[in-house]
């Protein structure tokens, strides 16, 4: 470039060439957006974001979800995931308890995730009551008898959205695609 050329003032510059320039800048800010949040971090409460097992790690599911046909029906509304006896259990995903206690003859946890989902767990001994906060990862409590699937430790895992029973799964193995949303503007 010759001495003493500079680049046109943006406000002299045709239309066409400053809707380009916008659009590009548009794609240079999206870009540096992506790059300064990096992945998705592993555990989170949004529907899209990988939740941890709440029992080993990918452990053998004994008995899969079964949604029943009408509210009223039979059917399994969560999975059952083989455990140890007395084994940790860990939050699959940031929440608040909801629920601790007995529901008839076995001890249920109930914990309130972000975006209106719900896991309840059973038979689960705990320390945790109503209100207290619980971070992914965490232990929440250990497999207590009487045992949900009989003679086998095992932990029943239920998810709820609203008042209907989802597939626990969904939240925890490749199902569906991950997909990195837009972000929406600030
Ligand atoms: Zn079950």
């Amino acid at each position: 470039m010759p001495a003493g050329s500079r680049m046109p003032a943006i406000s002299a510059m045709p239309g066409w060439v400053r809707q380009c320039l916008s659009v590009l800048a548009a794609a240079l800010a999206v870009t540096a957006i992506s790059i300064h949040l990096g992945p998705l971090p592993a555990a989170g409460t949004g529907t899209s974001e990988r939740w941890q097992w709440p029992v080993g790690n990918n452990p053998e599911v004994l008995r899969e979800f079964d949604k029943p046909p009408e509210p009223w029906l039979s059917g399994h509304r969560g999975v059952d995931l083989a455990a140890t006896g007395a084994g940790p259990i860990r939050a699959p995903a940031d929440g608040q308890v909801s629920y601790a206690g007995w529901v008839v003859d076995r001890p249920v946890l109930t914990i309130e995730h972000r975006s209106g989902l719900r896991s309840s767990f059973e038979s689960v001994e705990t320390d945790l009551s109503e209100g207290d906060t619980v971070s992914a990862g965490e232990v929440i409590g250990h497999i207590s008898k009487p045992w949900h699937c009989g003679s086998r430790a095992c932990l029943h895992w239920g998810v709820r959205r609203g008042e209907e029973y989802v597939n626990p799964l969904q939240f925890v193995t490749d199902l569906r695609p991950s997909v990195l949303l837009p972000l929406p503007p600030h």
